[in-house]
């Protein structure tokens, strides 16, 4: 944001600004595999972005160098003759061209913030049908799920996970089932919204975990579907989602093929 605010302040005195950073390394020529000569540093700048031009101006400068091969828009006004003055850069700016650069990237988003979790818990009833809906794929089976959505309660315990994680109720109150209008909804719905609400929040989901417990049907066959599925849903690499499935050794109602259960955990990293 300072960066921003300084190209754009410096606009209001030069018809271009560029942020940069001073050389601090000695430069060199290579020649043939050798250091060749040292190239003298003074006054010698590394161009960064933002580079900052009134709209108009750096347009008709792009229209006057159509076919030129420039690397930024800077060559682009100064071959216009625009002058443009230099906006002190920031180490942290940096551009990301190698993939040693995006680990940079991503120690340093690591940095800082601040960790919350949240968990959730749903449970559907078996009734008639012919295929169930869990962790946002549809699985053909003996019998559906009852709900007043499409009773997806892996979806459903993971929303509410990430509801949880973000002290913000739970997936009733943001959808109640009194409302006509999430009859037989997707429930995919249900977590791009609290996705959503996350983003919001200014947190990013840092990995989210599912249990499925049920005797039937099997997921195994399903779980690397349902990980690519969230991870969509969620806007999140598939690395960080982890669905298992558990059965209760036909105890209690899941053990009884009554109906499934789903326990999920979400980790937000705030900022
Ligand atoms: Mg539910």
């Amino acid at each position: 944001a300072r960066l921003i605010s300084d190209c754009i302040a410096a606009l209001n005195r030069h018809e271009g600004a560029l942020a940069a950073l001073a050389m601090t390394d000695t430069v060199r020529r290579g020649q043939d595999g050798m250091a060749g000569e040292t190239i003298p540093r003074d006054g010698l700048w590394r161009a960064q972005t933002p580079q900052a031009f009134r709209f108009n101006a750096i347009l008709a400068a792009h229209r006057q160098a159509a076919g030129a091969d420039y690397t930024d828009e800077v060559t682009v006004a100064a071959a216009a003759g625009m002058e443009v003055a230099l906006v002190e850069g920031d180490e942290d700016n940096f551009k990301i061209t190698n993939a040693a650069d995006i680990d940079r990237a991503e120690r340093m988003l690591m940095q800082g913030g601040e960790m919350r979790t949240g968990m959730g818990y749903d449970v559907h009833r078996f009734g008639p049908g012919d295929h169930v809906w869990l962790c946002g794929v549809q699985i053909p089976h003996e019998a559906g799920l009852v709900g007043h959505s499409d009773a997806d309660a892996g979806l459903h315990a993971l929303t509410d996970a990430i509801l949880g994680a973000l002290g913000a109720g739970d997936i009733g109150q943001h959808f109640p089932p009194s409302d006509p209008q999430w009859k037989g909804a997707a429930s995919d719905m249900f977590l791009a919204h609290a996705a959503g609400l996350a983003s919001k929040a200014g947190a990013t989901i840092s990995n989210v975990d599912v249990t499925l417990i049920l005797e039937s049907p099997k997921i195994s066959p399903h779980t690397e579907k349902m990980r690519a599925r969230i991870s969509d849903i969620l806007g999140i690499a598939k690395e960080r989602v982890s669905i298992k499935a558990t059965t209760t050794e036909k105890l209690g109602f899941t053990g009884r093929r009554e109906g499934v259960a789903a326990q999920a955990i979400a980790t937000l990293r705030f900022r």
